[in-house]
C-alpha cells in the first residue's frame, strides 16, 4: 500500500474506489464518500483562505451538534492541512474560552448559528477565525490550492487535538499524529474484518478518541458508518432494534452503554444477526454482562480493547473468546501492531512476570505531546528508560497493570485521581478547581465513591449549599459528566501531617 502522508488520502481513495456508495449516515441524512470528499475540498478552501500564510498551523475546531456536518468539517481541516479540535456541543463557555486561549490567537472555529451565537460572549481575538457551517459548505472547491496545501502535510503531524480533563482545572489537548490513526485503521480492519458491507454502528461523540475506530475504518475500507442518534441512549433497550433494523455489524462503544443493554433485558428477546463484532474501550468491563452479551449473540467476536486519549486510540487488545467467571478480571491482552507496552516497577525498570507496574506506550500511536503545554507533556512523554541506545519516546499511563503467566497484560487501575464515570475521563482536580471558583467556597475536595461509583465533592463553606443549585454553578465550567452526585459541606477539612487535605479520611467517611 502506498505511503500516505495524511489520514484524509484514505478519503480521497475511498471517494475513487467506493464513490456514490453511502460513507455516513445521522438521524437527519446521509453523504456518500464522492459527496464527503467534495464538502471536505469546499471547507478547506474557505479556511485555507482565511488563514495566514506564515505560520505552521491554525487548528480548526469543530462545534457542531453531533451530525454528518461533524465529520465533513475533519476533513476539511485535514484538507487544509490543519489539525481537528472536536468540541462538545455542550461545552461550558468558560471551558470553550480555555481552549482558545491555547490556540495563541491562531485558530480557525466552524460552527453553526446557535454556536456563533454562543461564542458571542467569549473573548476571541482577531486571529480566531469563525465560519458558519452553512456559509462555508459553498464555496467553490480550489483543487489545486487544496492539493498544493495538503502536499506539504507529512504523516508525522497532527490530525487531531483532543481536550480531555486537566487536573489544573484547564483541559490538556492530546495530539495525535496522522501515522497514528492510519496505522489504527489498518489495525481494525484486519483484526475485525472490516470492508465495503461492514456497517458500524457509532456510539462515541467525536470528542472521544473511540470515534477514531468508527471514522477511519470507514474511510479506509468503505464501510458505512451510521451515527445512531443521541437520544436512543438514553433508552438502552432501543438500541438491539436499532442494530437489527439497521443491519449493523460492528460496534465500539463504552461498557457503560453495554451494561446498561444488558441490564434492560432486552437481549434475550430482541435478534441481531447482523453483528459480528462487539468491541469496548474506556473503562473496565464487568464479565457479567458480558457473559449476557456472549450468551444472547454467541458467534460475535468480543473484543476488550484498551487505550488512553493519549494514543491513537487503542494500543492493546483481548479476544475475549471464552466465558468468564463474574469475578475474574477480562485481560486487556497484548499490543496493537505497531504499538509496544512495557511495564515499569518502581525502579524504573522492566516489571517480571505477574510483578505490577506502570503501563507504558511506545509506537507510532502515541500523541505527540499536549497542546501547547510543554510542561506536563515532558513529565508523561519520556525517553524509555530501558532503551540508553537511541531517543526512544513512551508515554507513561499513570495505569497500573502487569503481564500475567499466559502473557497477557491485565489492568490493575489507577495511579492517580483521574476516575471514570459512564466512560468518561474526569480529573477530580478540575471538579475542584471549578468548585473553587464558586463565591462562598473556601476549599473542595472530590473524591470517587467505588463502591456507588459516584463523584461526592467535599466543600469548605460556611454557607448552606444545596447540591441542585450548585451543580448549576459548577456547570458553567465544567461539563454535565462531571457533575457530584453528592455534596457535603463542612466547616473545616481534616488535614494531614503536612498540612494537606486528608483525601483518605474523607473518603473513609463514606462508607460510614
Ligand atoms: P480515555 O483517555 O478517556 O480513553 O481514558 C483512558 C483510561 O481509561 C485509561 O488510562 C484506563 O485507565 C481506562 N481504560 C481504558 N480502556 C480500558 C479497559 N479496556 N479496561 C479498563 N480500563 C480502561
Amino acid at each position: 500500500m502506498t505511503h500516505l502522508n495524511s489520514a484524509v488520502r484514505l478519503l480521497d481513495a475511498a471517494a475513487e474506489k467506493y464513490g456514490d456508495k453511502t460513507a455516513i449516515v445521522d438521524e437527519w441524512g446521509e453523504i456518500s464518500f464522492n459527496e464527503l470528499r467534495k464538502r471536505g475540498y469546499a471547507l478547506a478552501t474557505a479556511v485555507i483562505r482565511a488563514t495566514e500564510a506564515d505560520y505552521l498551523v491554525a487548528p480548526v475546531m469543530v462545534y457542531l451538534k453531533k451530525s454528518i456536518s461533524c465529520p465533513v468539517s475533519f476533513m476539511g481541516a485535514m484538507y487544509s492541512a490543519n489539525p481537528y479540535v472536536p468540541i462538545a456541543y455542550d461545552m461550558p463557555l468558560n471551558r470553550i474560552q480555555k481552549i482558545i486561549d491555547s490556540m495563541m490567537g491562531r485558530a480557525h472555529i466552524i460552527t453553526d448559528a446557535r454556536g456563533y451565537e454562543n461564542l458571542s460572549g467569549l473573548d476571541l481575538p482577531a486571529g480566531i477565525k469563525v465560519h458558519i457551517y452553512e456559509e462555508i459548505a459553498e464555496t467553490e472547491a480550489d483543487e489545486a490550492l487544496v492539493e498544493k496545501t495538503l502536499s506539504r502535510v507529512t504523516d508525522v503531524d497532527p490530525i487531531y487535538i483532543m481536550f480531555t480533563s486537566g487536573s489544573t482545572g484547564t483541559p490538556k489537548g492530546v495530539t495525535v499524529p496522522h501515522r497514528g490513526v492510519i496505522d489504527y485503521a489498518r489495525w481494525v480492519e484486519n483484526t475485525f474484518d472490516i470492508d465495503e458491507n461492514s456497517v458500524l454502528g457509532n456510539q462515541a461523540p467525536f470528542y472521544f478518541d473511540n470515534s477514531i475506530f468508527d471514522i477511519y475504518s470507514c474511510l479506509l475500507t468503505g464501510a458505512k458508518m451510521i451515527i445512531i442518534p443521541e437520544s436512543l441512549f438514553l433508552f438502552p433497550s432501543k438500541l438491539p432494534e436499532f442494530i437489527r433494523d439497521n443491519g449493523i455489524t460492528t460496534i465500539f462503544w463504552v461498557p457503560t452503554v453495554m451494561i446498561n443493554v444488558a441490564n434492560s433485558g432486552v437481549l434475550s428477546t430482541v435478534k441481531m444477526p447482523t453483528l459480528k463484532n462487539v468491541a469496548f474501550c474506556g473503562e473496565v468491563m464487568p464479565n457479567t454482562q458480558l457473559n449476557i452479551w456472549r450468551r444472547s449473540v454467541p458467534d460475535c467476536v468480543y473484543a476488550n480493547l484498551y487505550g488512553p486519549t493519549e494514543i491513537s486510540d487503542v494500543c492493546t487488545y483481548y479476544i475475549a473468546d471464552r466465558e468468564f467467571a463474574d469475578s475474574d478480571p477480562l485481560p486487556i491482552g497484548r499490543a496493537c501492531e505497531n504499538m509496544r507496552v512495557i511495564i515499569l516497577n518502581e525502579k524504573n525498570e522492566q516489571a517480571k512476570t505477574n510483578e505490577q507496574g506502570e503501563l507504558c506506550v511506545i509506537g507510532s500511536g502515541v500523541s505527540l505531546g499536549y497542546w501547547n503545554n510543554k510542561e506536563i507533556t515532558d513529565k508523561a512523554f519520556v525517553q524509555n528508560p530501558l532503551n540508553p541506545y537511541y531517543t526512544e519516546r513512551i508515554y507513561r499511563t499513570g495505569d497500573l497493570g502487569y503481564v500475567n503467566d499466559e502473557g497477557l497484560i491485565m489492568y490493575l487501575g489507577r495511579m492517580d485521581n483521574q476516575v471514570k464515570v459512564k466512560g468518561n475521563r474526569i480529573e477530580l482536580g478540575e471538579i475542584e478547581n471549578a468548585a473553587m471558583c464558586i463565591d462562598g467556597v473556601n476549599g473542595a475536595c472530590a473524591v470517587f465513591d467505588d463502591k456507588n461509583q459516584k463523584i461526592v465533592l467535599f466543600v469548605e463553606s460556611r454557607e448552606e449549599l444545596r447540591l441542585r443549585k450548585f451543580n448549576t454553578e459548577l456547570r458553567k465550567y465544567i461539563p454535565a459528566y462531571m457533575l457530584p452526585s453528592e455534596l457535603v459541606v463542612m466547616d473545616k477539612f481534616p488535614h494531614t501531617a503536612n498540612d494537606k487535605i486528608d483525601r483518605v479520611t474523607l473518603k473513609k467517611s463514606l462508607q460510614n
